[in-house]
């Protein structure tokens, strides 16, 4: 992995960029290709008179490569014993007041039960770098899942690991590996974790490389706001995305967007990220990576995450919890890492996405059939994912209105589903789609192109 650092700290410096360029740029992201680092960088720095521009033409991109879908998860907290130190985070070592636990199997899978009965289907595992909960707790609790709760595809957030450790997770069935670099700023890194494996900075940034090397199609990227200047975060995640690709032909499968929230006894954010300034991170991120899940948490407040849905914003977390058990019985702020902002349930932020124009989807289909890494990368970039997306999320939501909706939403949705299928142009899709939702009404379950 190699990001030249001082080269984006120099193209920061840079005055920001006419009117006239900014048109041409993004005229030239229009075409869904992508744009050059020192492009991202003059959009990340272009006068505010510009921004309104910049997140129409990112909407614009992510219709044309996903459709109007919005991908829905939820994460599935194991542990929160953690023996790094990191000073933002409310399971930090030092942390005496958090009270502390590890997820047994049955726990696991009663909370992973517990999402399936809302509705979700796929499911981010997340734990602190704990060593009495390692590589081995982690495949026993994705393998109990896959068991014995109908969740369709299992994602993991947990401590970076070497080539061999990444072999065995991925042989038990985890679709994409998800770690945050949290800042790509080495000074400031070096600050924000003072002690314990996670102070060595290469170690952190070179987990996708070996995460890919060992047989990984799909990673997830991601700066955490607010720890150090945003633009300098946001570019490097481009230019980390865009090394990615040079060496193993795959795009970062996701870049999430976690903007720092003040935990329990833990630092409040050293830098300021206003929710513009997230608007025009999730934008550039999407103009410049357009392959891209761009991921938004709850850690974001509803209004800004529904504005988000039209700046290129393509997947989004739902109803989270972020206490290991907070699913189920074991729901205690005490046992959080930090406090979430959007507490509204996933049929409410459903029918939110619709009311914003978008298409909430529970799909999981391309890990299931093998369309990763770079297939992915490449299939999307021409343009061929949209019409799988919008037909997959229309088989889900039919799913989800038959099993799990209430009235109310239910219409909402239904209207969605409605338009959704009026809208699909190719006669073949449109034809096998219909067979599909009919087999669906006829009890079928999981089903998708
Ligand atoms: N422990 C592993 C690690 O640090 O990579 C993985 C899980 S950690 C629980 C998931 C992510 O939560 C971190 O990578 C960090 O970006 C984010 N996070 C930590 N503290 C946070 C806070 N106070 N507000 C928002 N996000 C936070
Ligand atoms: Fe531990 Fe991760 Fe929190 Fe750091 S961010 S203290 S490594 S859980």
């Amino acid at each position: 992995m190699h990001i030249d650092f001082s080269k984006i700290e120099a193209r920061l410096k840079e005055p920001p960029a006419s009117g006239a360029e900014v048109s041409a740029i993004l005229d030239k992201a229009l075409c869904a290709k992508g744009i050059a680092l020192d492009e991202a960088s003059a959009l990340l720095s272009a006068l505010p008179e510009h921004t309104a521009q910049i997140l129409q033409t990112a909407a614009t991109v992510k219709e044309k490569i996903f459709g109007r879908r919005i991908v829905l998860f939820a994460p599935l907290y194991l542990s929160n014993y953690c023996s790094n130190a990191c000073l933002y985070c409310g399971f930090r070592s030092g942390n005496r007041e958090l009270e502390r636990t590890r997820l047994s199997i049955g726990e696991t899978v009663t909370e992973a039960r517990a999402l399936v009965a809302m509705g979700f289907k796929r499911v981010l595992l997340v734990t602190g770098e704990d060593p009495l909960f390692g590589l081995e707790q982690i495949i026993s609790a994705v393998r109990a899942i896959y068991k014995n709760t109908g969740m369709r595809i299992v994602h993991v957030n947990t401590a970076p690991m070497g080539v061999d450790e990444f072999k065995e997770l991925k042989k038990a069935g985890v679709g994409v590996y998800q770690s945050f670099q949290e800042t790509y700023h080495k000074d400031t890194y070096a600050k924000m974790h003072p002690h314990g494996r996670k102070k060595d900075f290469d170690w952190r940034l070179g987990v996708m490389d070996r995460a890919l090397t060992a047989g990984f199609g799909d990673v997830g990227i991601g700066p955490l706001f607010g720890l150090a200047q945003w633009r300098f975060d946001c570019l490097s995640a481009i230019a980390h995305s865009m090394s990615l690709y040079a060496q193993f032909g795959a795009h970062a499968h996701t870049i999430s967007v976690p903007r720092l929230r003040t935990a329990d006894n833990a630092i409040a954010p050293p830098m300021l990220v206003t929710d513009n300034d997230i608007k025009k991170i999730v934008a550039v991120l999407r103009l410049a990576v357009p392959t891209a899940g761009v991921v938004i948490s709850t850690r974001e407040p509803a209004q800004l995450r529904q504005e988000l849905i039209n700046c290129g914003a393509s997947q989004m977390s739902a109803g989270s919890r972020t206490n290991p058990g907070g699913y189920t019985a074991r729901s205690r702020a005490t046992l959080e890492q930090f406090p979430t902002t959007d507490h509204r349930t996933l049929p409410e932020v459903m029918a939110s996405i619709v009311k914003e124009g978008g298409l909430p989807s529970l799909c999981t289909s391309c890990y299931r059939v093998g369309r990763v890494g770079s297939e992915f990368t490449e299939k999307t970039s021409a343009g061929e994912m949209e019409k799988l997306c919008h037909s997959n999320a229309i088989l889900t939501l039919k799913e989800y209105i038959t099993d799990y909706s209430k009235n109310g939403v239910r219409e909402h949705l239904e209207q969605a589903l409605k338009k959704a299928i009026d809208e699909i142009k190719d006669p073949a899709i449109k034809k096998a789609t219909l067979e599909k939702l009919r087999e669906i009404e006829n009890g079928k379950r999981d089903i998708f192109f």
